[in-house]
């Protein structure tokens, strides 16, 4: 497979380097890390640099996959803030939504004038999704939501809320479960921040009170909620549908940048951030041949995502791990980068915490390495 840009993808790539060099923000004196990303993403999308590979109808551009991988490669050389996560969140819709679902929402998803969180998880439902309680029972005209869900990213700040609550029987597992689009603004919706290890809130209880919501707000049919989540973890397992590759490759310069001569005195160092750069390159090769496969079998992503999964939190891990080993007692000086709330702690340190719920978030490491096993590789259970 030739994995060097075509003569369009070149010049993709050297219009957007162009227009990033004179269109990087930084953000306002103590403006939320996720309302800095929000206004970002506007920035970005007014440019015409958003939803690259979805359909023009909707908002994006129609282009190829590998497009999203050349704007997280660029976003990352240059070190400005992170690629739109909205990669993973809207999929489902492409699939299992109405016309009239698409046209509502995709439009907002991509021009990021409304944000959205994903609400899966439940205090006893984390790894085992298939136990979630939360029950949506049929009113005649829509359905009325009850139950609390917990871990939502973002929630705090979100509009829309994509949710999976029970419509079967309770117990279920799988079967009758069922997906929703539920304003955050609707009656009955509240929302409870947790402070992380890392100083901040990024995640939330969500309690949801006999939230009503109308027929059409059901995604899919009754029962479809199963495969629509299976698609939108898959989605959120993929380093450049999720805008995660930009942050390493901004990271990685960052830190090189900070080690100054010692990446050229001290062979350590520089066997240290030459492993670091491998394993970022051998992440960024390996998600250029994925989306390069999905472009050519037209697929939606699946449970090979997991091995994506991991190799994104490898990255993660082995590089924040690192940059807190040689930055030392340094990283408690080092400013923000843009798009970083500047902190008592340091930003590094911060994102050395954060990387460590990378084996957590999107499903852990154990049940990725459990679904390679079974459903990639055909192993018994
Ligand atoms: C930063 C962050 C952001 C998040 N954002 C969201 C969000 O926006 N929306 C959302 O819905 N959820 C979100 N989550 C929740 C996340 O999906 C869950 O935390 C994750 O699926 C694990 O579930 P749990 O926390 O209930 O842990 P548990 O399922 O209780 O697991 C505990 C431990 O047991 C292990 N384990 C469990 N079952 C098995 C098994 N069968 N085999 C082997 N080991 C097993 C796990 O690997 C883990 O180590 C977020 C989590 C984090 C950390």
């Amino acid at each position: 497979m030739d994995f060097s840009d075509s003569d369009e993808l070149a010049q993709f790539r050297s219009g957007l380097r162009k227009w990033l060099r004179d269109n990087v923000i930084t953000p306002e004196p103590d403006e939320p890390h996720a309302q800095f990303l929000q206004r970002w993403h506007r920035v970005l999308y007014a440019g015409g640099w958003v939803g690259l590979s979805w359909p023009a109808e909707y908002g994006g551009r129609g282009l190829s996959n590998t497009y999203d991988v050349v704007l997280n490669e660029e976003i990352g050389a240059l070190g400005a803030p992170d690629a739109p996560r909205i990669g993973y969140m809207g999929r489902a819709f492409l699939q299992w939504g109405t016309e009239e679902q698409r046209r509502r929402y995709l439009p907002g998803l991509l021009s990021g004038d409304d944000f959205w969180c994903q609400g899966f998880s439940e205090p006893d439902a984390g790894s085992d999704l298939a136990n979630l309680s939360t029950r949506a029972e049929p009113t005649g005209s829509g359905y009325r939501i009850s139950g609390q869900k917990v871990w939502t990213s973002y929630a705090e700040y979100a509009d829309l809320a994509i949710l999976l609550a029970r419509t079967g029987e309770p117990g279920g597992r799988h079967k009758g479960v069922s997906a929703f689009v539920v304003p955050m603004s609707a009656d009955g919706v509240s929302v409870r921040p947790i402070m992380a290890a890392t100083g901040e809130s990024e995640f939330c209880e969500m309690f949801f009170d006999d939230v009503e919501v109308p027929e059409e707000n059901r995604i899919g049919a009754e029962g479809d909620g199963w495969p629509i989540a299976m698609m939108t973890v898959a989605y959120e397992r993929g380093a450049a549908d999720v805008g995660y590759l930009s942050k390493f490759g901004a990271a990685l310069g960052e830190l090189r940048t900070l080690l100054g001569d010692r990446l050229h005195s001290d062979a350590a160092v520089r066997r240290t951030v030459a492993d670091l750069e491998v394993r970022y390159r051998v992440l960024s090769q390996h998600v250029r041949r994925r989306l390069t496969e999905r472009d050519l079998a037209d697929t939606v992503p699946g449970p090979e995502m997991s091995v994506d999964k991991l190799l994104m939190t490898d990255v993660d891990q082995a590089l924040h791990r690192a940059a807190v080993d040689l930055l030392g007692a340094d990283v408690l000086l080092t400013p923000a980068r843009p798009g970083e709330e500047p902190d008592d702690r340091s930003a590094w340190l911060r994102r050395y915490v954060y990387a460590r719920a990378a084996s957590i978030y999107g499903g852990s490491e154990q049940i990725q390495l459990g679904i390679i096993a079974q459903r990639v590789l055909g192993l018994p259970r």
